[in-house]
């Protein structure tokens, strides 16, 4: 069997000309320009492309986008003295902070800090609690963006979920954990491993849906999959080569998986533009939210 190629590009930019569609409505009838701002601190360069990468989708779908970047010297204080502003300003409807932050500054004390109304990321205690207690199910509320976009890609990809096995590898606050809820949402039976978890290729061999999120370039062999499973590579891990070139591959042994799989993501192409359409999604939603107007269904 040759599986599927899930084509994260491709259903991105349905996602996010959908959204701008619902934008240009949004302005059009309520004067609502949906504005997300991005904070940035320090110099990481792989968290600078990120943010570009965000900027240009978000004015790709007609919002506003503050672009707020910091030396790696400001503090803690200083940063929610920041978040604060932002949650009180009524132009903006979104505020991401990209991770990871410059040590000395707690990361989850500043993710705590913003208004779940305006945490498009979806990783507030109170938003993560709202997927958790099933008030938010994918079509609805501000959901953590990675796991949201691997369940659109899992529903493109099958006909039902229910009663599907399905493993999640990794259980990070910002993709394994919400993944897990997402899919028992959609009454999958899921287990999630991690790194004291024992024998996960046979967890693996019963699985109708792999997702995994765990940073081990490769470590997902093509013998360890249920054949016709599919499978969600969030990974991405850049390895370097013999020829000492380096190259971007994700958790999963992509070209073995692929002669076992039924469907599969690659890596880059799958989830990752998944994700940064899901948080124009998000940021959609934030506004008609904060307006008081019905969800849009996306
Ligand atoms: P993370 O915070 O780095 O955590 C990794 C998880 O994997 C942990 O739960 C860890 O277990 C588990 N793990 C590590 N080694 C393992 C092993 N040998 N066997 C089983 N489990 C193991 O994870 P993350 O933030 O979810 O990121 C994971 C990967 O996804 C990274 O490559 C990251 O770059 C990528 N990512 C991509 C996107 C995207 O948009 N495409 C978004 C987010 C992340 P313990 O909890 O026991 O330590």
């Amino acid at each position: 069997m040759t599986a599927r190629i899930i084509d994260g590009r491709a259903a991105a930019a349905r996602l996010r000309a959908t959204v701008a569609e619902e934008a240009a409505r949004l302005k059009a009838r309520h004067a609502i320009t949906p504005t997300l701002a991005m904070v940035l601190v320090g110099n990481d360069p792989a968290s600078a492309i990120y943010v570009g990468a965000k900027n240009n989708a978000a004015h790709e779908a007609g919002f506003r986008a503050l672009d707020m970047r910091h030396p790696d010297s400001l503090s803690e204080s200083a940063l929610l003295d920041q978040v604060g502003a932002l949650n009180a300003d009524p132009a903006v409807h979104g505020i991401l902070v990209q991770m990871p932050l410059p040590p000395g500054i707690d990361p989850a004390r500043i993710i705590a800090a913003i208004a779940p109304a305006k945490d498009v990321d979806g990783l507030t205690p109170m938003n993560i609690g709202r997927l958790a207690i099933g008030e938010y199910d994918y079509r609805r509320g501000l959901v953590a963006c990675t796991p949201l976009g691997a369940l659109m890609l899992i529903k493109g990809a099958i006909d039902s979920l229910e009663g599907k096995e399905a493993l999640v590898l990794g259980r990070s606050n910002q993709v394994g954990k919400p993944m897990a809820q997402l899919l028992l949402q959609e009454n999958c039976t899921v287990t999630v491993a991690h790194s004291r978890t024992r024998d996960i290729p046979v967890l693996c061999g019963r699985a109708d849906i792999v997702v995994a999120s765990v940073g081990r370039p490769e470590m997902v062999k093509g013998d360890w999959l249920k054949p016709g499973a599919t499978v969600i590579d969030v990974g991405v891990n850049r390895i370097t080569l013999e020829s000492g070139k380096t190259k971007v591959v994700g958790d999963v042994a992509y070209a073995e998986a692929r002669q076992v799989a039924g469907a599969i993501t690659p890596v880059p192409g799958g989830v990752g533009p998944m994700t940064i359409a899901c948080l124009m999604r998000n940021t959609l939603i934030a506004a008609a939210m904060q307006a008081g107007l019905p969800q849009p269904e996306i």
